[in-house]
């Protein structure tokens, strides 16, 4: 198939082009600049030197029109997977800086795709679970809360605006991005249809370590886990940072989850939680500790016998995505021990 991936350069995006590409799909990857086309065709060098990899470069996603020309293809596109939207809070300055492009962006690749790519049939859209969860609820209820599907973040656009608490911007960005792709769909019944995945945390290896210099150019969550527990001004008396949200998913899952969505038929029309479990910041840095035993003396040790979350901490079921999609998670062992020894190789190159 021939598959439209935004922000195919991002975190997850890297992964998510590598399942596409491995599948035999035909790829065309949009970014916001040339240097980042040149990175990704060298990083999938064996896929851009045929043509099974080709690139369109859209420098503003908000501006009218902007996905246009990207959506022209010889031959047509069918799926359309919209992963651009801003996560990394050092690069945002405002609230709008979160909302407009997350929003803007998802209805530009909407409205271009009915305008200009009819023979698109799905786009899969990657959510969030800051779409889902209520994280203004009571923290420990009994029992904990299970999200599903059937939850939304009830965060309102004037809040998410006005907000001094950036995680409420981000959060609502992705909520009110989510909310209009199921608007247009349900708006224009006769178009594509939409399949949405939705994960918590994503921890798990870089696609290509080799592309960063320091850890000032890691992603959100990556740099999340490097700051928090493994940067060289810790040591094992630090105390262990609370954890953000406790729920994760493996990278190379979630990349899964958005092959499966787009080639599953079943999964139109839906949204799927993809979430691998609970996963405290004390178990992240057992398991950094178990990794990386060199650098145990600048890992907050915390008490490592208390690795789960109290009990009442809400959960997720991914029940959807096991039964439609057919996917399975990897254990935390994995995602975090694929990651550990890719870190301390950048931090050395800082
Ligand atoms: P990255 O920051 O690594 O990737 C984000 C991608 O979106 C990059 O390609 C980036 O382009 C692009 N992008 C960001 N802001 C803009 C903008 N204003 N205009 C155009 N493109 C933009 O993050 P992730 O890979 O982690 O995130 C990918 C998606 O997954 C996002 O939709 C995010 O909300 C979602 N997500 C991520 C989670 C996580 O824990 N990582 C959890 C749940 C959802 P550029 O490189 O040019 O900045």
């Amino acid at each position: 198939r021939r598959v439209l991936l935004t922000g195919a350069n991002g975190f997850i995006g890297q992964h998510i082009l590598a399942f596409f590409l491995d599948a035999g799909h035909s790829v065309r990857s949009v970014v916001r600049s040339q240097a980042k086309a040149d990175q990704l065709a060298k990083t999938f060098s064996e896929f851009a030197s045929s043509s099974q990899l080709d690139f369109s470069i859209v420098p503003d996603m908000t501006s009218p029109g902007a996905f246009d020309q990207a959506l022209e293809s010889e031959p047509p596109f069918e799926w359309v997977v919209h992963t651009a939207s801003p996560f990394n809070y050092s690069k945002v300055t405002s609230n709008h800086d979160f909302l407009d492009p997350a929003v803007k962006g998802t209805t530009e690749i909407l409205q271009a795709i009915k305008r200009n790519a009819p023979s698109v049939k799905r786009l899969v859209l990657t959510s969030s679970m800051a779409a889902v969860i209520d994280f203004a609820a009571p923290k420990s209820t009994h029992p904990a809360k299970v999200y599903t599907e059937a939850d939304w973040n009830p965060t309102s656009w004037e809040t998410a605006l006005v907000t001094e608490n950036k995680n409420l911007a981000y959060q609502a960005s992705k909520k009110y991005a989510e909310k209009a792709a199921w608007d247009f769909v349900a708006a224009n019944p006769d178009g594509f249809d939409l399949a949405v995945i939705n994960p918590p945390m994503v921890f798990g290896p870089l696609y290509d370590a080799a592309q960063f210099s320091s850890p000032a150019e890691l992603n959100q969550s990556t740099s999340n886990i490097y700051n928090a527990l493994l940067n060289p001004a810790l040591s094992a008396d630090s105390p262990m940072p609370p954890t953000g949200l406790h729920l994760y998913v493996d990278v190379r899952d979630v990349a899964r989850a958005h092959l499966l969505a787009a080639a599953t038929p079943a999964a139109g029309g839906k949204r799927f939680i993809a979430c691998g479990g609970q996963l405290s910041f004390q178990r992240i840095a057992n398991l950094l500790r178990a990794s990386l035993p060199a650098l145990s003396g600048r890992i907050p040790r915390g008490t490592p016998e208390e690795a789960t979350m109290p009990e009442g901490s809400f959960e997720a079921s991914s029940e959807l995505a096991r039964t439609v999609l057919g996917l399975d998670f990897r254990s935390a062992e994995d995602t975090i021990g694929d990651l550990a020894t890719q870190l301390v190789d950048i931090e050395s190159r800082g």
